[in-house]
């Protein structure tokens, strides 16, 4: 990384207000993985020493800096039925043990990929983002709605997202989890989960198909024609070496069925 001319160690809020250049820095897998030829100075998450995980009266919060190994292996606690999506999601990453102990959870969102599975979970599990703004203030929303497309997002120069707070309903659900992939080593094509609260309302999610994450929600469990029909109804497809447009529009729909059907036999 040729243009880098300078490293800070962040610690308080104050020294993540980023000078001309200088970008934030997680895991480092993909900041280090190709030339960053925009960005001449570092800021490293890591010294804020953010709690990864921390039991709140509302959930979980997931601090921006818990690695992705880190998550995979959360300890169940009592009632946690979604608890098994942990791990799928963090399974769904191309990535070997080493960089699964290096990315963040922060920076896969941040970095927004279509195929970023720490949005298909939060997505899946109704995360909220928080996010602190260069001048010292602060806002939330929902991790769904941070992608605007295959590596864009929402987020502002100068936004850090701080942690992601995930609701106790959720994580009392019972959820079911598919990925496929055109190659067997390969990108994650289609990520597709399914999750039923306890009140009997339903979530399905479809993310790496569709450049942004599609949300659908319903008051009971579908039929699985409704479900299907949703499914090739939403917006996003996309064509890239990882598959087609429309093989991603006919995989989401059969896998979401097989979901449905396995969120029904708990029903
Ligand atoms: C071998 C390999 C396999 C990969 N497989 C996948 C895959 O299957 N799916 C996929 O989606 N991606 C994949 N990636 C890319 C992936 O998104 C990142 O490598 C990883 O998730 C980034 O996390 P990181 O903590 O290392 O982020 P970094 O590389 O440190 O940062 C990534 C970006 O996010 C910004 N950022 C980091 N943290 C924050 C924060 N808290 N607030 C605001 N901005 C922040 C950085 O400034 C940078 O722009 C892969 C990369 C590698 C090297």
């Amino acid at each position: 990384m040729n243009t880098i001319e300078s490293w800070r160690s962040a610690r308080t809020r104050q020294d993540l207000v980023l000078a001309p250049g200088e970008a934030v820095l997680g895991g480092g897998t993909w900041l280090y993985s190709e030339p960053q030829v925009g960005t001449s100075g570092l800021v490293d998450l890591a010294t804020m020493r953010w709690p990864s995980i921390e039991d709140t009266p509302t959930g979980l919060r997931v601090g921006a800096t818990c690695t992705v190994a880190e998550l995979a292996r959360i300890r169940r606690r009592e009632g946690w039925a979604a608890h098994p999506i942990f791990f799928q999601a963090a399974s769904a990453l191309l990535a070997s043990f080493k960089i699964w102990n290096m990315m963040t959870v922060g920076g896969n969102i941040c970095r927004s990929y279509a195929a970023a599975a720490m949005v298909s979970l939060a997505a899946a599990l109704d995360a909220t983002a928080l996010i602190w703004t260069a001048d010292g203030g602060e806002y939330t929303l929902p991790v769904a709605d941070i992608p605007t497309g295959n590596g864009t997002n929402r987020l502002a120069h100068g936004d850090v997202l701080r942690c992601i707070d995930i609701p106790a309903h959720a994580l009392r659900a019972r959820t079911a989890f598919r990925k496929t992939a055109l190659v067997e080593i390969g990108r994650s094509a289609a990520v597709l989960t399914g999750r039923l609260d306890e009140s009997g309302r339903a979530v399905f999610t479809i993310t790496a198909a569709t450049l942004r994450p599609v949300v659908l929600r319903y008051d009971a469990l579908p039929s699985s024609v409704r479900l299907r029909e949703d499914v090739l109804e939403a917006d996003g497809y996309y064509t890239d070496p990882m598959g087609t447009a429309d093989w991603r529009r006919a995989v989401s729909a059969v896998l979401l069925e097989e979901i449905l059907e396995e969120l029904r036999a708990w029903s």
